[in-house]
């Protein structure tokens, strides 16, 4: 018997008010993971209404109480781990040890900013004698939080716990694919002690539900992850409210190699940065950028490690047919923009399962190395010296990530500091995956999630002034 989720309102499961119903499927096969509700905009109205309703309470609640609930909503989401992970697994087509990892790291986030509740405090203003002057971080009251289908719990996670500590309530939509994990998180944190109505779920087509949430007049917020392609829909509407959103997009991201790194760890890190959850997370190192006197070194090591790789072992098939045929359709591109196939560059043969693939030649002109393909797909570009590096790394429309290796410690600092990326990474791929303030630069997006800055994001300051004296 499949699972059937309505939609998750007010603490309690409702069937869609238009009465339909979406099958999800796992990636590649016509099997049926769950149901979920096919949204309208009336649904998204019940569900603003009802975080609007839930708002005063929470934020009104002493802040150690509304961390305590937090920590609560981790303990369930550890608690509940394996049936989310087999969830989450069964819809994105991720192995299931991946799937672990994410899970837990939504876990984190709870108790991260379950633990940072009393941090949006005041300060104190000085207007010298005669006043008493201070600023206040209030919530904003209903927060629409917009995911997409790659790391769908985790992300949905990462917005709601900062926004819940902060004393926002917050209307959910994941996607269409992958809603199940984000119904589930409404069950558990209901069981903390969550009030009803301070975290919805309302799920559906993106057009719909996402529009109706960005659009409803109590959503005062959101935070989108996603393409640019609908971040910038939900920006225009933004930009008609005068509303503020955090628009977590696409990526193209560095990694560069100078000739004085490890070279042993930088091919390691180099073949996971780009090969990780099928390529598809946005912030993957998927432009290698090697200094030309290794290159060639390089590039014999990095080709052994990446033969290595088992698709279907290392990661899944891509999770939705579009996206499939997006790759697919890729390497077609490459073959026109004059690249060389060194690896891969082609399907399996089992169902959306693409083969780990790198193009060499590649230059900034050729389409496969500006545009986001969200596969396990490398293109490497030779470079001469440090300038010619942060040249190349910065001419992209993107600016989500960026990597570099050397052993010269001066050098990490100024490349990192020339690099245009939210996050630069020394001698790895990726770090401070909770704590770490996160967010793009240029078409990447704007605003952050994750870390402290987060939490500030979701708040509003009021300056209030107190006149004591004539
Ligand atoms: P998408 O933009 O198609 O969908 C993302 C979400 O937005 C879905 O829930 C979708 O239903 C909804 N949506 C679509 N149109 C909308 C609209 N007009 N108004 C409101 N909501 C709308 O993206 P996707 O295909 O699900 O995900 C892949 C993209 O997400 C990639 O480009 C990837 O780089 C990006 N991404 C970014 C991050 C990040 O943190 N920067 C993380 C993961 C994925």
């Amino acid at each position: 018997m499949v699972t059937r989720y309505g939609h998750w309102i007010d603490g309690a499961d409702v069937a869609s008010l238009g009465g339909e119903w979406l099958a999800s499927t796992r990636p590649g096969t016509d099997e049926v993971v769950c149901e979920v509700a096919l949204g309208t905009g009336s649904d998204v109205d019940r569900a603003a209404w009802a975080a609007a309703a839930a708002g005063a309470g929470w934020a009104a609640l002493k802040p150690i109480r509304r961390g305590r609930v937090l920590m609560g909503i981790a303990a369930g989401i550890r608690r509940h781990r394996e049936r989310l992970v087999e969830l989450e697994a069964a819809e994105t087509g991720k192995p299931a040890a991946r799937a672990d990892v994410e899970i837990r790291g939504a876990a984190a986030f709870f108790e991260y900013y379950g633990g940072l509740v009393n941090l949006p405090a005041g300060e104190i203003v000085d207007l010298g004698a005669g006043y008493h002057g201070y600023t206040r971080h209030e919530p904003y009251g209903v927060i629409g939080v917009i995911t997409p289908w790659n790391v769908p719990l985790n992300q949905a996670a990462r917005a709601a716990a900062p926004a819940l500590a902060a004393g926002n309530t917050v209307v959910c939509k994941p996607s269409e694919h992958t809603s199940a994990t984000t119904l589930e998180l409404g069950r558990i944190a209901a069981e903390a002690g969550l009030p009803d109505g301070a975290f919805n779920v309302v799920t559906g087509l993106g057009d719909v539900v996402g529009r109706a949430i960005a659009e409803h007049p109590t959503v005062r917020k959101v935070a989108f992850t996603g393409s640019v392609r609908a971040g910038r829909e939900v920006g225009r509407v933004a930009a008609e409210k005068i509303m503020p959103v955090t628009l977590e997009l696409g990526g193209k991201s560095p990694n560069i190699v100078f000739a004085d790194a490890d070279l042993d760890a930088a091919v390691g890190a180099a073949t996971s940065a780009f090969v990780g959850n099928a390529g598809q997370v946005c912030s993957n190192g998927t432009r290698l950028l090697l200094q030309r006197t290794v290159h060639d070194r390089f590039v014999d090591r990095l080709l052994d490690k990446v033969r290595e790789v088992v698709p279907g072992k290392a990661y899944g098939p891509q999770t939705t047919k579009d996206q499939f045929e997006k790759v697919l359709a890729y390497f077609d591109v490459a073959i026109q923009d004059g690249a060389t196939l060194a690896t891969g560059g082609r399907a399996t043969g089992e169902g959306w399962l693409v083969e780990p693939t790198v193009y060499l030649g590649v230059t900034n002109d050729m389409r496969i190395a500006r545009e986001e393909i969200f596969g396990p797909v490398l293109v490497v570009t030779a470079f001469d010296d440090e300038a010619d590096a942060v040249a190349k790394a910065n001419d992209s429309d993107y600016g989500l990530a960026a990597g570099l290796w050397t052993a010269d410690l001066a050098r990490a600092h100024r490349v990192a500091a020339a690099l245009q990326a939210g996050q630069v990474y020394v001698n790895e791929w990726s770090a401070g995956l909770v704590e770490a303030p996160f967010g793009g630069y240029k078409n990447s997006g704007h605003g952050r999630e994750k870390g402290i800055e987060a939490l500030r994001h979701y708040t509003q300051t009021k300056f209030v002034s107190v006149r004591i004296a004539e």
